[in-house]
């Protein structure tokens, strides 16, 4: 292998951080953004910002068209190892099967289900194993995907690529989940749009995504990274369902386990569309120091040393 060749994850990233663009709230489409942190944990100039609109925390600077699609087709691979290791595949099962545990206790058996960003299949494989009979998923990933369709045999219920307005189903499903999906979607209040059309009128929606409020000194600037377009808290999260025709029913925060500050939202279909949100000043200021009190940039933990040095790993490594 060349140096070149050796080097050019950091050429590809240097490139990158050049094609970002300034992009809107996620979540209301204001251009307002009050800053808190500039780089991420690839050193991209992502300048992580809170919504003077709407409050949502979010990338203003980041991935779209040909950068985005090249990214991840060319760069995310190599940054994120997927599919696992054989020895850690059965953490993601363990964590499949607390999460149907936890869902069972709030919505009661689930006929049909429909989980978006289906990522290796653990979650489909727990509900069929639990006599569910109707269960598809949709999964862009290529190397999860195959793990889902061919090593967990979850065949044809398996769409490739993303939820869109186009996206079809042979059943409405019960039980649709979005677990650490919706944060990386560009516009996140359409997805719930989609979905609201998808499913049951009875049905209920379960979204997990980071809690921002919470304590995660643990992931400190690890949170931060390009492919997170949003960071949502209770109070926003709940803002864009109800936007979007979902009410939230029952919600949890779990500190450690499944995420480091991980927040679940359990929601049903609803009349009312509230179509207004916005942040008090104080609200705002209080998140923003909240935010940089976690980072920790200069922890040999999880700081910029560290993430130095697996970017250097990373771009010596074979692949
Ligand atoms: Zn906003």
């Amino acid at each position: 292998m060349s140096v070149s060749q050796n080097s050019s994850l950091l050429v590809e990233l240097g490139r990158l951080n050049q094609n970002l663009l300034e992009l809107p709230c996620p979540s209301c489409g204001k251009r307002d953004p009050s800053f808190i942190w500039r780089r991420d944990r690839y050193f991209l100039e992502v300048n992580l910002s809170a919504c003077r609109g709407c409050g949502v925390v979010y990338l203003a600077r980041g991935l779209s068209g040909e950068a985005q699609t090249r990214f991840y087709s060319h760069i995310y691979p190599r940054l994120m190892r997927q599919p696992p290791p054989e020895d850690a595949l059965c953490h993601y099962r363990l964590i499949a099967g607390y999460r149907y545990s936890e869902i069972n206790a709030v919505v009661g058996e689930c006929s049909s289900v429909l989980d978006v960003g289906s990522g290796l299949g653990f979650f489909l494989d727990a509900c069929r194993a639990h006599g569910c009979e109707q269960y598809a998923g949709i999964e862009p990933g290529g190397p999860q995907r195959e793990h889902a369709v061919h090593t967990l045999g979850l065949g044809e219920a398996i769409q490739d690529g993303y939820l869109d307005q186009t996206t079809q189903l042979p059943f409405k499903p019960k039980l649709v989940t979005l677990f650490h999906v919706l944060e990386h979607l560009d516009e996140p209040g359409k997805a719930l749009g989609w979905i609201a059309k998808l499913i049951a009128p009875d049905g209920w929606l379960v979204i997990e995504v980071p809690d921002i409020l919470a304590n995660w000194p643990k992931l400190g600037l690890w949170q931060i990274h390009i492919s997170h377009r949003s960071y949502f808290c209770m109070e926003t999260l709940e803002a864009l369902l109800q936007k979007n025709g979902f009410k939230v029913q029952h919600s949890c925060r779990e500190a450690y386990g499944i995420y480091e500050g991980n927040l679940r939202v359990y929601a049903r279909l609803s009349e009312q569309c509230v179509s207004e949100h916005s942040v008090a000043q104080h609200a705002l200021i209080s998140t923003k120091a909240h935010i940089k009190k976690q980072i920790r940039p200069w922890s040999l933990r999880n700081g910029y040393p560290r993430a130095a040095v697996r970017l250097l790993r990373l771009a010596l490594k074979r692949h």
